[in-house]
């Protein structure tokens, strides 16, 4: 049998989706370099919450015990009201195993740096990439032109390379909802004890506002605070303490002191006719941005990108590979993002129905492996 030539790939976005297909494509033997717009890589958005499937990625590309000493998993998962009436509450226990576990970004984002460069991987901070050739071609703000047998389109839910793509049909909205996320320290909620030790999601429905509670290591609290786009009092700047301790009292000590600057987010969701073209893969938002009501944006992302360097393993019919890849792959993820956009569209409504626990089409995305993907996580 004739021996396969070395292969190299390029990726556009230093983000979870770049990071994990950079990590899995040198740990297969091939040459990888990574264009970051930004002039560091960083995740922006506080905390996260991982499901076994997001985990499983972590523990294939070596990264999951350094994740893991530094995360957090709730013994239950709950909704509340803004009185702090309990509406529903869960065994943070996902049936087929697992838990949910959670953790600042900056924390996760760092482990899967640490096994990118372990890996060998060539990173290029300040290199902002705009656009790709489907013959294999990644083309950087500079005018450089970076030939490879891949490139990946990992640069987010606005991606320069894949609008780049002549042909590309790309259907993107927004819903009227928006976050600001932050850290506090988790000191302040209350003495580690009760609730202050669960995911809690309280809803303010007469207002539409919403506070996750989200506990992510010994001393990181992440709380997101989400209203409507319309709701001014809820989102002046700099953020009113009094205005969400009143809408939230049983949060009155988390959300004395609120950050002077805090980042505005919307629901996001993003659809692309083809994960791609040629030789270009388009991976993680960039393909299928979606609202974070089930927490899978990243955990599909990282899933995808490791079940790309899996799809390549032992091939040089790259764009054949592509297309099995997305044959393979996508039907999970669409299941993620409608399940993420049905319940975005419905979020003060079938509070109480929705309840704490799983589905069967968040299930099925939460245990999924991508195809050539050894489980090693117990
Ligand atoms: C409010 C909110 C809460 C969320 N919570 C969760 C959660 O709990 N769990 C979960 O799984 N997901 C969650 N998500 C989704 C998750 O954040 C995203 O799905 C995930 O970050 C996507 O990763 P990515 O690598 O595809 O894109 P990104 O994280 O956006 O990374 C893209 C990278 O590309 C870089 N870049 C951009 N343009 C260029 C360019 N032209 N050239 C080079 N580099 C470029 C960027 O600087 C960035 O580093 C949440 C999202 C939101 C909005």
């Amino acid at each position: 049998m004739s021996e396969m030539k070395p292969m190299h790939v390029e990726i556009a976005g230093g983000g979870f989706a770049g990071l994990v297909a950079a990590t899995a494509f040198a740990q297969r033997g091939w040459s990888v370099q990574v264009h970051e717009a930004a002039p560091s890589l960083r995740s922006f958005g506080a905390g996260i919450y991982l499901a076994p499937n997001g985990q499983r990625v972590l523990q294939a590309i070596g990264a999951y015990d350094q994740v893991m000493s530094r995360s957090y998993s709730a013994p239950w998962k709950e909704s509340r009201d803004q009185d702090n009436q309990l509406l529903a509450r869960e065994k943070n226990e996902i049936p087929g195993g697992g838990r949910l576990v959670t953790l600042t970004r900056q924390d996760l984002h760092r482990a899967i740096e640490t096994v990118t460069r372990k890996a060998g991987v060539s990173i290029v901070t300040n290199s902002r990439a705009v656009a790709a050739d489907p013959k294999g071609v990644l083309w950087t703000e500079d005018g450089r032109q970076w030939p490879a047998d891949l490139v990946i389109a990992a640069d987010g839910v606005g991606s320069k390379v894949r609008d780049s793509l002549d042909g590309v049909r790309v259907d993107a909205s927004q819903f009227s909802f928006v976050v600001h996320r932050f850290l506090v320290p988790r000191r302040w909620a209350g003495p580690a004890e009760d609730q202050w030790l669960n995911y809690v999601n309280y809803w303010n429905c007469d207002l539409e506002r919403r506070v996750l509670y989200t506990p992510c290591n010994e001393d990181d609290l992440y709380l997101l605070l989400g209203a409507q786009e319309t709701d001014e009092l809820a989102h002046q700047d700099p953020l009113s303490s009094k205005v969400w301790c009143e809408s939230f009292p049983v949060l009155a000590n988390a959300l004395r002191d609120l950050p002077e600057r805090s980042r505005l987010d919307h629901y996001e969701v993003t659809r692309v006719d083809r994960w791609s073209y040629g030789r270009v893969a388009i991976v993680g938002d960039a393909a299928h941005a979606m609202p974070p009501t089930i927490g899978q944006g990243a955990g599909t992302a990282m899933m995808n990108a490791l079940g790309l360097a899996a799809a390549m393993e032992g091939t040089d019919d790259v764009e054949t590979a592509l297309r099995e890849w997305e044959e393979v792959e996508r039907e999970t993820t669409e299941v993620a993002q409608n399940a993420s956009v049905e319940i975005a569209a419905n979020l003060f409504s079938g509070i109480v129905e929705r309840g704490a626990g799983w589905d069967e089409s968040e299930l099925k995305v939460a245990q999924r492996v991508p195809r050539g993907v050894i489980n090693r996580l117990a």
